[in-house]
C-alpha cells in the first residue's frame, strides 16, 4: 500500500505541538504583552516535532512492505491508498475539514491518537476509521489484512521491547533542534516508558493517552534505541518524553548503567518529579549522559494544589533539591499553572514569586485546563465556558473561574513571563547553561 502520514496544522502566530500534553496538544501563546509576544514567537521557530508515535507506526508499516511517507500539511499523492491522520484538541478543526476534504475525494482516511476516540462521532464522520487506543501498538500488525473500518481498538502494549527502532527518516533531521534550552546539535524525543499511576490524574491528560499502569521498556532496548539514533540519524542530544521517568528508580539506575557501560557520548533531558531524584540516581543519571530535568512544581501554594488533588515534592524541600541539582551542573526547567480553581489573583502571584524564588533555567507558565475525559473535566461541566475544542490550548481561559476573569489570567500570564525571564539573575544563569552547552 502507499500510506502517507498527513499532519495538518491551521495558520497561527504560536508554536503548536500535537505531541505534548498528552497527545490532546498545546498552543504555546506565551501572552500579549510586548515580551511574551516576543517568547512566543521565538518559541514558534524554536521547536517542531510530529507526534512521537508516527516513526514507530511508519517504521511497522515499512516492514509490511507498503511505501510510507509523512507529509505536514501537503497534498497527499493522487495514489495514496490510505491517509492517516494524528489527532488533537488543537487542530481538531482542521483535521476535520482536511479528512472531509479527501473522504470526498474518495481517498480512505483514519485518524489516530487520543483525541480521536474521545470524539469518535466526529472523526468518524470526516474519515473511515479512528484507532482508539495506540498507533503504535495498533500498526504492530499489517494494516492491508484488516477491514480498516469505524472504532479500531488497539490494546495498551505491555512489553514495548516488541516495538521497532523508530524511523525518522520521515523527516528531515536536522530540523530536529530544540534551541531555546537545548543549544546546538541534533535532538530526537523518544519514550521508554509509558502510563501514570500519580493522583494529578485527575487533571493531567497522559494517564488518559497511556493509562494508570506503568509499562517500561528494558534498558537495553532503550539504549538500544538511542545508538540507533545516533547511528542512523547522527542525534547528539534525545529528551525522554516518558510521563515521570524515575517513576520506577530500579529501572532507572539499570537504564543509567547500561548507557554508561555503552558510552555512546549521547546527552539526554527528562521529565520526573523533584522527589523522585535521590543523589546516587541523578548521580547515575549524570554521569550517563542527563543534562537536563524538566519537573512539575504547578504552584506556589501547597493549599490551592492539595484543593487540586496535586501531590507535591515538600515545598520547603524544593529548593534544596533544585540547588542540589543545578549544584551538580544540571539545567532545570519547570512547570507552573495559573489559575486552578481554588486560585486568586493573590496566589497566582505567589506562585510567579516563588517561581523567581526557585529561579530555574527554564519555567513555563501554563492556564488550568479541564480537558475532555478527566475527572477535572466532569467536575467542571457547570462551568465550561463553551469554547470549540481548538480553544483548549494550555494558554487560555476555558471555564468560568470563581475569581478570575479571562482577561486578568492573560495579565498573569504577561506577568508571570515579563517579571521572570527579564531579570539578571535569570540571564546569568541561562547565558552559563548555553555556555555549559
Ligand atoms: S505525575 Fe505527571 S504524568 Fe503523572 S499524572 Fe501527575 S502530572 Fe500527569
Amino acid at each position: 500500500m502507499n500510506i502517507c502520514l498527513l499532519d495538518v496544522y491551521s495558520d497561527r502566530p504560536y508554536r503548536v505541538s500535537k505531541d505534548t500534553n498528552g497527545g490532546f496538544g498545546t498552543g504555546n501563546h506565551f501572552g500579549s504583552a510586548l515580551f511574551p509576544r516576543l517568547l512566543t514567537a521565538i518559541k514558534k521557530r524554536s521547536v517542531d516535532f510530529p507526534p512521537l508515535y508516527l516513526p514507530y507506526v511508519s517504521a511497522s508499516l515499512k516492514g509490511f512492505g507498503h511505501r510510507v511517507a509523512y507529509l505536514r500539511n501537503a497534498e497527499p499523492p493522487r495514489d495514496a491508498d490510505l491517509v492517516l491522520m494524528p489527532t488533537s484538541m488543537v487542530e481538531h478543526t482542521e483535521e476535520l475539514r482536511r479528512g472531509r476534504e479527501l473522504k470526498r475525494r474518495g481517498v480512505r482516511v483514519g485518524y489516530l491518537g487520543p483525541v480521536a476516540a474521545l470524539f469518535p462521532e466526529h472523526y468518524l464522520e470526516a474519515g473511515d476509521f479512528l484507532v482508539q487506543g495506540e498507533p503504535e501498538a495498533f500498526f504492530l500488525d499489517d494494516p492491508a489484512a484488516m477491514r480498516l473500518e469505524g472504532v479500531l481498538p488497539a490494546p495498551a502494549l505491555r512489553d514495548l521491547d516488541r516495538l521497532p527502532l523508530p524511523d525518522w527518516s520521515i523527516v528531515d533531521a536536522a530540523s530536529l533542534q530544540y534551541r531555546l534550552f537545548g543549544g546546538k546539535g541534533a535532538f530526537f524525543p523518544l519514550f521508554s516508558s509509558k502510563g501514570c499511576p500519580m493522583t494529578c490524574s485527575y487533571y493531567c491528560t497522559y494517564p488518559l493517552q497511556q493509562g494508570g499502569t506503568p509499562r517500561s521498556m528494558s534498558a537495553a532496548r532503550t539504549v538500544d534505541v538511542m545508538q540507533h539514533l545516533k547511528e542512523r540519524y547522527g542525534a547528539q542530544k534525545v529528551m525522554f518524553r516518558d510521563p515521570f521517568f524515575t517513576l520506577d528508580q530500579g529501572r532507572s539506575m539499570a537504564f543509567a548503567q547500561e548507557l554508561a557501560a555503552r558510552n555512546l557520548g549521547l546527552r539526554f533531558t527528562i521529565e520526573t518529579h523533584l522527589d523522585a531524584l535521590p543523589p546516587d540516581l541523578t548521580e547515575a543519571l549524570q554521569a550517563a549522559g542527563m543534562t537536563t530535568v524538566k519537573v512539575g512544581v504547578e504552584g506556589g501554594s501547597e493549599q490551592v494544589m492539595k484543593s487540586f488533588k496535586r501531590k507535591n515534592h515538600r515545598m520547603d524541600l524544593q529548593m534544596d533539591t533544585v540547588r542540589r541539582l543545578e549544584g551538580a551542573g544540571l539545567q532545570v526547567i519547570a512547570f507552573y499553572i495559573l489559575a486552578m480553581p481554588e486560585d486568586t489573583w493573590e496566589s497566582c502571584l505567589e506562585t510567579i514569586r516563588y517561581a523567581r524564588r526557585l529561579n530555574t533555567a527554564g519555567a513555563q507558565f501554563s492556564v488550568c485546563t479541564p480537558f475532555p475525559g478527566t475527572r477535572f473535566h466532569a467536575d467542571m461541566a457547570d462551568s465550561l465556558r463553551g469554547l470549540p475544542p481548538d480553544e483548549f490550548n494550555l494558554f487560555q481561559l476555558v471555564f468560568r473561574h470563581a475569581t478570575l476573569s479571562p482577561a486578568q489570567v492573560e495579565k498573569l500570564k504577561n506577568i508571570a513571563y515579563t517579571s521572570y525571564y527579564l531579570r539578571p539573575s535569570w540571564l546569568f544563569k541561562y547565558l552559563a547553561g548555553r555556555l555549559r552547552g
